[in-house]
């Protein structure tokens, strides 16, 4: 999706949903549970919205906003103002998101989306089987234009403006085999599928008795998540990567950016930061409206475009515009 361009008709201008509907059936990384869901195609401005097929239907639905965030400890669960709740979505919204899909219905006949093998990779096998389908809303866009941050020591999460969607993630755990990792990559579907979506889930041996004790963790597995333990990955077929813990972090943050509502305009970057600090920045954002625009994707093309075109902008600005597209060509 390459959004400076003159194409009227350009797809990446206007809303998509599936073509079909998938179901897949797994279990719940924190209750465990055996879940069946169906992702079904979504009417146009309706978003992703999740409806839980186990409670009454006068309170079952939940939209997919970063607003509903109400729990982010190890994953992202929404509520909705009846109390119902679904959890475990990051993944499923990041493949989403990445897919270019707007709107769709996700039906759960319980409380969490299954983790699957613990990354977003059978979520967008399943999109890509099933296709998109091209409705005729406008996508809507956030154009970032003045950065703004959170921090928690040396945590960090923040919005920069950029005419790409842009993803620059730095992680450093104490663990042997993560260590420091930085990956920096365009927000685009064609990396997401490649370099981003097998990675998955990881965990460490000395937290899981604590996690049960929290009642989370349930349906961890070593079919699901990586393990940590005395510094060794005690899976034994090993990384789906090298860097495959820096690359699934990436995966929660794109899932997490999912929960802004429309398209992101702009670089997202992070250090050590998760879902908590994610949704914080998300907050602030939307508490400065001056460092924002609520848009089209259509409108932020022409607004990047004419940025661009203009003589004797921002040196900063322009410079750094310039070497992303650059390297968002090669
Ligand atoms: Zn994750």
């Amino acid at each position: 999706m390459n959004h400076i361009n003159n194409n009227a008709d350009d797809p990446s201008f206007f809303q998509h949903t599936l073509k079909d509907s998938f179901t897949c059936v797994g279990r719940g990384l924190h209750t465990g549970l055996k879940i069946v869901m169906r992702v079904t195609p979504g009417e146009p401005d309706s978003g992703i919205v999740f409806v839980r097929r186990d409670v009454d239907s006068r309170r079952s639905e939940i939209q997919a906003l970063w607003n509903n965030v109400s729990d982010t400890r190890l994953s992202t669960t929404i509520t909705n103002s009846r109390g119902v709740r679904v959890s475990t979505i990051e993944h499923l919204m990041a493949a989403l998101y990445a897919s270019g899909i707007d709107n769709a219905r996700i039906l759960l006949d319980g409380p969490e989306v299954p983790i699957m093998d613990g990354s977003a990779a059978p979520f967008m096998s399943l999109i890509r089987q099933t296709g998109k389908s091209q409705q005729a809303a406008e996508r809507r866009a956030i154009v970032i234009k003045q950065s703004i941050s959170v921090s928690d020591g040396d945590k960090f999460a923040g919005f920069l403006p950029s005419p790409v969607p842009w993803m620059e993630l730095e992680i450093d755990f104490d663990a042997k085999p993560i260590g420091k990792q930085k990956l920096t990559a365009p927000l685009h579907e064609v990396v997401f599928e490649k370099d981003l979506a097998e990675a998955r889930t990881f965990g460490f041996r000395e937290q899981v008795n604590t996690l049960h004790k929290l009642g989370l963790a349930q349906g961890g597995s070593l079919v699901n998540a990586i393990l940590i333990e005395n510094d060794e990955i005690v899976n034994q077929e090993g990384l789906r990567f090298e860097d495959e813990f820096v690359r699934h972090k990436m995966v929660d943050c794109i899932g997490d950016i999912a929960l802004i509502g429309a398209h992101l305009m702009g670089q997202f970057s992070g250090v050590q930061t998760g879902h908590q600090m994610n949704n914080a920045l998300i907050h602030k954002l939307m508490l400065h409206e001056y460092a924002w625009e609520y848009t089209t994707v259509r409108e932020a093309s022409k607004f990047w475009r004419q940025i661009m075109e203009l003589p004797h902008t921002d040196d900063e600005l322009a410079n750094e515009i310039m070497s992303k597209l650059d390297l968002h060509i090669h």
